[in-house]
Parts: structure tokens; C-alpha cells; sequence
């Protein structure tokens, strides 16, 4: 047969629909985003609850799109995933948030999230370290949130896991009860801390919900693991995940994300207060 020509070629490209150009224009700009610093960070004030103090503050990444405005990471980050632009967007974030962090006159503690994408890619390990070291944050404060889908190659999962812990930094377990497995993971490898997720919060209020989060904290306080709770938006779900043993609280009744000189500036000030 004849060479087919440009026309004969376009004739066997699929037509795109709208969604897949939106998608498209959004992966083009996400390459270009990181160049452009385009991203930034919030953070969360997470409230220990047997003292009363912040012990920490989760990093959560935010967009700022040169002309859509702020795009929440729901809406970038499973494309950032796919196209594993994660990787280097996710070298950033960590790089970042070390940064700030050991800055804070206070010795507050910081939790950055991990994809899969990323915790399975062979430099995490390497970049941790030296995010560490150009920050000079010492290891103990640095908390690394990793969801159950990480946790599926379990030989992989085991031995970076244990890497991570043998650097000093903390591992936390994120949107625990989610998943297919939960109980049976937490046996089998090294968390230091597991965070309820807010749907279980959200339901608190409804009894045979409660009896699972107790079931957890119970669970959790016999391995020795935190037990954080996330997604507190009332006084009286704050009263009871306090009440059930959770040993953290997170969520916008204490405070919501935002950037560092916003959220910190008053916590720190509180702190110095006493
Ligand atoms: P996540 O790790 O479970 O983070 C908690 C999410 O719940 C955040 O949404 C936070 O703003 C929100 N939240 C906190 N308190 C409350 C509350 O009281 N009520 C409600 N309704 N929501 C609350 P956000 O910032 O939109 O992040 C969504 C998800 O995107 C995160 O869920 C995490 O899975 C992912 N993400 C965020 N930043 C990063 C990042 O730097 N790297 C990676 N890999 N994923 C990230
Ligand atoms: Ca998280
Ligand atoms: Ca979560
Ligand atoms: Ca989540």
C-alpha cells in the first residue's frame, strides 16, 4: 500500500471530546506550572488533644493558575498521578514544606502527603534526605502521610517504609478506614500515627459509627500508633472524637488551611502566650 498522507493519518485520530481537550489544556499547563511557580502551600494546624497545643501542621498544595485562579488538588492531582508529574510536583512540595517549617520559632511538626505514584518511585528515599538536609529541619519533625494504596507491592512498601523510619521521619497512615484492608495493614508495617478519615467524623454523631472509631482507637492505642481525627467541623464532633480517644484533631472548627503567615503568625503568637 501507498503511504498514507497527512489527510489519511487525521482521518484515524479519534475525534476528542470536550472533556478530553479540557483534560489536555490542563496537563499542558501543569507541565508548564512547576516552571512558572505556579504552586504553593497551605497548612493545617493539627490540635493535640491531651495538651490543648498545635503539635503540627499538614502541607496541602494549592494552584494558582494564571487564569483560572485557584485550583483545589482534587481537580490536579489523579491527572498529576497519571502523567507522573507528580514525581517532580511532589519533590517540590516536600522541598518546601521542610523549608518553612524549620523556620517556625515554635518546634512544630510538619506532615506532607505522599501519592503512590511517588513513594514507589526509587529516588523518595534520596529526595527525603536531602530535603532534610537543605532545610536543616531535624528528621523527628517531619511526618509523611501515605494512603493504603501505597501499601499493595507490600515487599517495596516494607523496605521504604523502613528506610524512612531509619532516617527519623514519622509515617501516618492516611484516610484510615477508606480502604479494603485497613486492620490487617496496620499490623504488618511501622505507622506511627493513623488519621480517621472525616467521613467517619462526619457520622460521629450516629452510633454504630462511633463504635467503629472507637474500635480503631482502641486498635491504634494497643500498637502504640496516634490516632488522628480529621474533618472536625463542630464543637460537639471535636467533644466526641476527644471522648472516643482520639489522640489528635484536624480540621476547620480549629482552624482552616491556609498560607504559612496567616495560619502560623497567630498560632505561633497563642503558643509563645502560652
Ligand atoms: P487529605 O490528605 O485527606 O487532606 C485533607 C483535606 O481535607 C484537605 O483538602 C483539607 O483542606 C480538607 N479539610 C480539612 N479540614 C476539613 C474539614 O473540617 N471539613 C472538610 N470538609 N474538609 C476539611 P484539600 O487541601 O482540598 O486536599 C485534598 C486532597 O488532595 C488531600 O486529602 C490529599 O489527598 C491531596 N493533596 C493535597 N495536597 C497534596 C500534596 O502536596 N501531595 C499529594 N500527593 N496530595 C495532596
Ligand atoms: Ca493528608
Ligand atoms: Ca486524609
Ligand atoms: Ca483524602
Amino acid at each position: 500500500a501507498k503511504m498514507a498522507g497527512r489527510n489519511t493519518y487525521r482521518f484515524y485520530e479519534p475525534a476528542m471530546d470536550e472533556a478530553q481537550q479540557e483534560r489536555q489544556a490542563l496537563e499542558l499547563d501543569l507541565r508548564q506550572a512547576l516552571a512558572r511557580g505556579e504552586f504553593a502551600l497551605h497548612y493545617q494546624p493539627l490540635l493535640d488533644l491531651a495538651s490543648g497545643r498545635i503539635s503540627g501542621c499538614e502541607a496541602l498544595v494549592r494552584w494558582h493558575h494564571r487564569t483560572r485562579g485557584m485550583i483545589p488538588p482534587g481537580a490536579f492531582i489523579a491527572l498529576a498521578e497519571e502523567t507522573r508529574l507528580i514525581v517532580p510536583l511532589g519533590e517540590w512540595v516536600l522541598r518546601e514544606a521542610c523549608r518553612e517549617a524549620a523556620t517556625w520559632s515554635e518546634p512544630m511538626r510538619i506532615s506532607v502527603n505522599v501519592s503512590a505514584v511517588q513513594f514507589r518511585q526509587p529516588g523518595l528515599v534520596q529526595g527525603v534526605m536531602s530535603a532534610l538536609a537543605a532545610s536543616g529541619l531535624p528528621p523527628e519533625r517531619l511526618e509523611l502521610e501515605i494512603t493504603e494504596t501505597v501499601l499493595i507491592h507490600e515487599g517495596e512498601a516494607l523496605k521504604t517504609l523502613h528506610q524512612l523510619r531509619g532516617l527519623g521521619v514519622r509515617i501516618a497512615l492516611d484516610d484510615f478506614g477508606t480502604g479494603y484492608s485497613s486492620l490487617s495493614y496496620l499490623r504488618r508495617f511501622p505507622f506511627d500515627k493513623i488519621k480517621i478519615d472525616r467521613s467517619f467524623v462526619k457520622e460521629i454523631d450516629n452510633p454504630d459509627t462511633a463504635a467503629i472509631v472507637r474500635a480503631m482507637v482502641g486498635l491504634g492505642s494497643r500498637l502504640g500508633i496516634a490516632i488522628t481525627a480529621e474533618g472536625v467541623e463542630t464543637q460537639a464532633q471535636l467533644d466526641q472524637v476527644r471522648a472516643e480517644g482520639c489522640t489528635e484533631a484536624q480540621g476547620y472548627l480549629i482552624s482552616r488551611p491556609g498560607p504559612a503567615r496567616e495560619v502560623l503568625g497567630p498560632l505561633e503568637r497563642m503558643m509563645r502566650a502560652g
